[in-house]
């Protein structure tokens, strides 16, 4: 299972409620990204 993090509120949203529209379903917003993704660390600031 993926997860997805919204880069507008950060919410956590599973690619299963992704499945045609790349969209937050929260804020509504469509950045969305990784956490885990290979070369991609975020730190919290
Ligand atoms: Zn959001």
């Amino acid at each position: 299972m993926v997860e997805y993090k919204c880069f507008n509120c950060g919410k956590k949203i599973d690619s299963t409620t992704l499945r045609k529209r790349v969209r937050c379903i929260y804020c509504g917003s469509k950045i969305l990204f990784k956490p885990r993704s290979i070369g991609t660390k975020v730190k919290a600031i």
